[in-house]
C-alpha cells in the first residue's frame, strides 16, 4: 500500500542520513534500492560519480544478513566504509593470512557480523569460495549480490576482463538471489550483454543521464598550437595547485611529458604499464595522497581512481572512441565541483590512431569467421571522436547523443568551449581546415615509410601469440589459475608478452602495436626524421 512505502521509503531514507550524512537519494538510487530489497534483478547504468555505490550499501545497511561486492577494485571502499563504521569487509590474496582467517571465521558462524563482503572476479571463480557462499546463503544470509563495473563481462566493451566471463556461475549457483549489476558504460550492445552474460531475470533497467554538467569541456588544436608541450604547463599552472590526470597514447610520451612538467615546476610522475608494479602503486599512493600533483598515464591508469577531486582530465592525444573518453574525462569532479575536460587534437594522432584502429580490425577479421560488422565498429567509434574535435557546435552534445540521448539545446548553459566562444572556435576549426590541406601530403609519405615497418613487426608479435595458442595446451589451462592473484590486470600483466590469448580485445592489441611502435622509435628514431 501506499502508506507502507511510504514508511519504507523513510526508513531508507534515514539509513542513508545517519551512515553517510546525505539529505536524500539521488536520481534512480531509490529505485534500484527497493528494487533489489524486493528481491528483483536489476540493471542500473549511471555515470562516473552518479553514486552507484550506495545502491547496494544500503540494502547492506536496511537488512539482516550479507551483501556481496563483485568489484575488481575493494580495499579503498572498504576502508571508507569501515570510517564510517560500517562492518565492510574485503577478501583478497594481499592480506595478511592472519586477518583473511578471522574473516573466514566470521562467515562460517552462523551469525556474521560482516554486512558488505567485498570480493574480487578471480576469488569468485575458485571452487571452495562457491560453495562457502553457497553454505551462507542456505543459512538465508546472503541477501544480494552486487556486480560493479558490470561492462567489464562484456567483449563490446572498453575494459573486457576475462575474469568477469566465469561470474555467470553465480546465477547457477545461487539462482534466487537477486543480482544488481552496476555500469557506467552507456553502449547498448554492452548492456544487453552484461544483461544475458549475468542471465539477469526480467531484471528492473534504471539508466541515468550522462550529462556531467559540472565538467567544462574544452579541445585544443596541435596543429594551430607552436607547442602543444609549452602549452600545458601553463594550462595546469593557470587552474592553480589542482589535482590532474593527463593520458597519452604511448608509454614514452608519458615519460617525456611527465618530465618536462617536473621542468616547470609541477610536481608529475608517469604511469604506464612499462613500469614494475612496485613503482607504479607508489606513483598511485603518492597522487592520492597529493605528495603529487599531476600523473601522466596511459590507459593502464583505470578504474578505481579513488578519489573525487581531480579537478582536470586532460588527453595529450584523442583517444580511442567516445566511449573511453567519457570514461576517462568522467574522473574528473565526481565530488560534483567544476572540473574541466581538455583533449589535445592532433591531425598527426588522429591518423596514427587510425592505423593502429585499422590494423587491429584487419588483424581480428582474419583470426575470426565474424564479419564486416565487427570489423568496422571500433573505426565507426572513432568518427564520434574525429566528428567531437573537427566538427562544429557543442561538444557536450556530441558526447550526449553518441549514447544515444536527446539533448535540448540549452542543456550545456556555456559549459564548452563550442558554446562559450562560438566564434573563436570556429575560426580555429577554419584554420584547422586550412592547416590540414597544407600537411596533407608531407606527413602521409613519412608516416606510410613508418607504417610498413610497423605491420612487419606486428605480423611478428601475432606469430609468436598463434604459436603459444597452438603449442602450449599445459600453459594455457594454468591460465584458468589466475585466482591467485587479486587483481586480473596485475596477472595478466605478468605474464609474459607471447602467453596473451589470440582473443585479446583490441585494448591488448594496441598494447602490442604500442610497443612495437616504442621499438620502432627507439630503431628508426622516426621523430628526427618527422622533423626535418
Ligand atoms: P560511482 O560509483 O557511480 O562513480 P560513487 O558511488 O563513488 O559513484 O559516488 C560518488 C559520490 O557521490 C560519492 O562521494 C558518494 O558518497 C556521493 N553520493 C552518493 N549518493 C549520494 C547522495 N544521495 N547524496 C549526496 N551524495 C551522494
Amino acid at each position: 500500500s501506499k502508506d507502507e512505502k511510504r514508511t519504507r521509503k523513510e526508513t531508507l531514507v534515514k539509513l542513508l542520513r545517519w551512515h553517510f550524512g546525505y539529505q536524500d537519494f539521488r536520481g534512480k538510487q531509490l529505485e534500484a534500492i527497493e528494487a533489489v530489497l524486493s528481491g528483483r534483478d536489476c540493471f542500473c547504468l549511471m555515470p562516473t560519480g552518479g553514486g552507484k555505490s550506495m545502491c547496494y550499501q544500503i540494502p547492506a545497511l536496511a537488512k539482516h544478513g550479507i551483501v556481496l561486492v563483485v568489484s575488481p577494485l575493494i580495499e579503498n571502499q572498504v576502508i571508507a566504509l569501515k570510517e564510517k563504521g560500517i562492518a565492510a569487509e574485503f577478501l583478497s590474496s594481499t592480506q595478511h593470512q592472519v586477518v583473511r582467517n578471522k574473516i573466514h571465521e566470521d562467515l562460517d558462524s552462523g551469525k556474521p557480523s560482516v554486512r558488505l563482503l567485498y570480493v574480487t572476479p578471480e576469488l569468485i571463480a575458485t571452487p571452495g569460495f562457491m560453495s562457502k557462499l553457497t553454505k551462507i546463503h542456505t543459512r538465508g544470509l546472503l541477501n544480494l549480490i552486487a556486480i560493479d563495473e558490470a561492462h567489464c563481462i562484456s567483449s563490446w566493451g572498453h575494459d573486457f576482463r576475462p575474469s568477469y566471463r566465469k561470474l555467470s556461475s553465480l546465477r547457477n549457483h545461487l539462482p534466487d538471489v537477486p543480482v544488481l549489476a552496476l555500469t557506467a558504460t552507456a553502449a547498448p550492445k554492452v548492456q544487453n550483454d552484461v544483461i544475458e552474460s549475468l542471465c539477469l531475470q526480467d531484471p528492473l533497467v534504471l539508466k541515468s543521464s550522462f550529462n556531467r554538467p559540472n565538467i567544462y569541456y574544452e579541445v585544443r588544436y596541435k596543429d594551430l598550437l607552436d607547442d602543444a608541450y609549452a602549452d600545458l604547463p601553463s594550462v595546469l599552472k593557470s587552474c592553480g595547485d589542482v589535482c590532474a590526470i593527463v593520458y597519452c597514447l604511448e608509454r614514452a610520451t608519458c615519460d617525456g611529458l611527465s618530465a618536462h612538467l617536473s621542468k616547470n615546476g609541477i610536481s608529475s610522475a608517469a604511469y604506464h604499464a612499462g613500469l614494475n608494479n612496485k613503482l607504479r602503486s607508489s606513483v598511485l599512493d603518492d597522487w592520492i595522497s597529493s605528495k603529487i600533483q599531476v600523473v601522466v598515464a596511459t590507459v593502464a591508469f583505470g578504474m578505481g581512481i579513488d578519489r573525487k577531486d581531480v579537478r582536470m582530465v586532460c588527453h595529450f592525444n584523442i583517444p580511442k572512441s567516445m566511449e573511453s573518453f567519457y570514461q576517462e574525462s568522467g574522473r574528473a569532479g565526481r565530488d560534483q565541483l567544476p572540473s574541466k575536460s581538455l583533449l589535445y587534437y592532433g591531425v598527426d594522432d588522429r591518423k596514427k590512431m587510425e592505423f593502429i584502429l585499422r590494423n587491429a580490425e584487419n588483424k581480428k577479421l582474419q583470426s575470426s569467421s565474424s564479419g564486416g560488422e565487427l570489423s568496422k565498429k571500433s573505426l565507426t567509434d572513432f568518427n564520434l571522436m574525429i566528428e567531437y574535435c573537427e566538427g562544429a557546435g557543442c561538444r557536450r552534445k556530441k558526447i550526449l547523443e553518441s549514447f544515444g540521448e536527446q539533448v535540448s539545446a540549452t542543456l550545456c548553459k556555456k559549459s564548452c568551449d563550442a558554446c562559450k566562444h562560438p566564434n573563436l572556435v570556429a575560426k580555429y576549426l577554419e584554420e584547422l581546415t586550412t592547416s590540414i590541406a597544407r600537411q596533407r601530403n608531407g606527413f602521409s609519405r613519412v608516416f606510410m615509410s613508418r607504417s610498413t615497418d610497423m605491420i612487419d613487426e606486428e605480423f611478428r608479435i601475432d606469430e609468436q601469440i598463434s604459436e603459444f595458442w597452438n603449442r602450449d595446451d599445459e600453459a594455457k589451462s594454468s591460465e584458468e589459475d589466475i585466482s591467485d592473484f587479486d587483481d586480473e590486470t596485475e596477472a595478466v600483466k605478468s605474464l609474459p608478452r607471447s602467453r596473451l590469448s589470440r582473443k585479446s580485445g583490441v585494448d591488448e592489441k594496441i598494447e602490442l602495436l604500442q610497443r612495437a611502435e616504442e621499438n620502432y622509435y627507439q630503431n628508426k628514431n622516426f621523430d628526427k626524421l618527422k622533423n626535418k
